[in-house]
């Protein structure tokens, strides 16, 4: 008996691609229960997030076609990352393994195959890394790559390159649902996770139809919530730059006595008011970023679900649903 494996894929506003995007992963999962890799009780589960186009009748409608298409509807729009981990948590309840990829397939679904192998050796967590970033832009590729470089500078263990496409066997799933975090940033989270774990490389290709759902605004808030998400460093840096200021703040003092000692009394306006810009600045700065950590434990302390399910499309037969 082979495990069973459900495909988990978060969708927002995709009515353009995922006509195409179901008949090849229906194709893909039919070919690896031919070949006796998974259990022919396998589905692919789809993710709406609350989209304001026709996506959720789309997966209805798929549904009905044939039931190895499941889904579950979202109240609202919670975001990429939440939708995520709602289907994460869902199949959690059915599947032996799960991976999540986006709808737009621009992770090779070629390579399922081997994420499938590694697990069969052993790895809980399988990543996908991306070989290269050619078909990203310019500005993509180098914020990204500030990005990973930033966050290991802060101390956070991530997995280069590699984005939400990753297996993740039940029990690190079950290991995942133990963190109730609910400012969620799933690939920072998964390596806290434990468990033995590998990677596989692949190309990642252009969207093939409809826009990127992530526009510049929601990277910068996404990569802002992945640093105070998981690394108190920033708060320590201001600490340090406190210490700092208050050094420089002395040999100030001395060299200001030097001065009314030797003579010069009259100089003064710049340094003053450089100094009134400058420790103006470093506080705005330090307030805001402590006021990001407070925003998040504010989040935290209230506890509100990271996601409310509406409909839940899974054939009967192999759940308890
Ligand atoms: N997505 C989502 N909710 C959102 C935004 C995006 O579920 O609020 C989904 C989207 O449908 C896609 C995946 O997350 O399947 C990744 O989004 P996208 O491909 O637009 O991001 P990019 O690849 O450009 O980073
Ligand atoms: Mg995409």
């Amino acid at each position: 008996m082979k495990d069973i494996l459900y495909l988990v894929i978060p969708c927002y506003n995709e009515e353009e691609v995922l006509h195409v995007t179901a008949k090849k992963l229906l194709v893909k999962i039919n070919n690896m229960v031919e070949d006796e890799l998974i259990s022919k009780d396998s589905k692919i589960l789809f993710v709406n997030d609350g989209s304001k186009d026709n996506t959720w009748s789309i997966i209805k409608e798929l549904h009905k076609q044939n039931d190895i298409f499941s889904g579950i509807n979202l109240s609202r729009n919670r975001g990429h990352q939440n939708a995520l981990l709602a289907g994460l948590m869902t199949a959690k309840e059915i599947a032996d393994v799960t991976i999540s990829l986006d709808a737009d397939l621009q992770d090779d679904v070629d390579v399922i195959d081997k994420f499938v192998e590694q697990y069969y050796s052993g790895s809980d967590v399988v990543y996908g890394v991306r070989s290269s970033r050619e078909t990203d832009t310019f500005f993509k590729r180098t914020t990204a790559l500030t990005f990973y470089k930033l966050m290991s500078t802060l101390g956070v263990d991530m997995v280069y390159n590699h984005a939400d496409y990753r297996l993740m066997s039940k029990r690190a799933l079950e290991g995942l649902s133990e963190f109730k975090e609910v400012n969620l940033f799933l690939r920072g989270i998964v390596p806290l996770v434990g468990y033995k774990s590998s990677i596989v490389e692949y190309e990642r290709h252009e969207r093939f139809a409809g826009e990127s759902k992530y526009p510049l605004k929601k990277m910068i808030t996404f990569a802002l919530d992945g640093i105070t998400s998981l690394s108190i460093k920033p708060i320590r840096i201001i600490t340090g730059l406190g210490f700092l200021i208050f050094f420089f703040s002395f040999i100030a003092l001395a060299y200001t006595f030097l001065v009314k000692f030797f003579g010069k009394t009259v100089t003064g306006w710049t340094s003053l008011t450089l100094s009134i810009w400058l420790i103006g600045g470093i506080q705005l700065l330090s307030l805001g970023v402590i006021g990001e950590y407070i925003g998040k434990i504010y989040n935290e302390t209230k506890q509100r679900p990271r996601f409310i399910i509406s409909d839940k499309l899974i054939s009967k037969e192999n759940s308890n649903l």
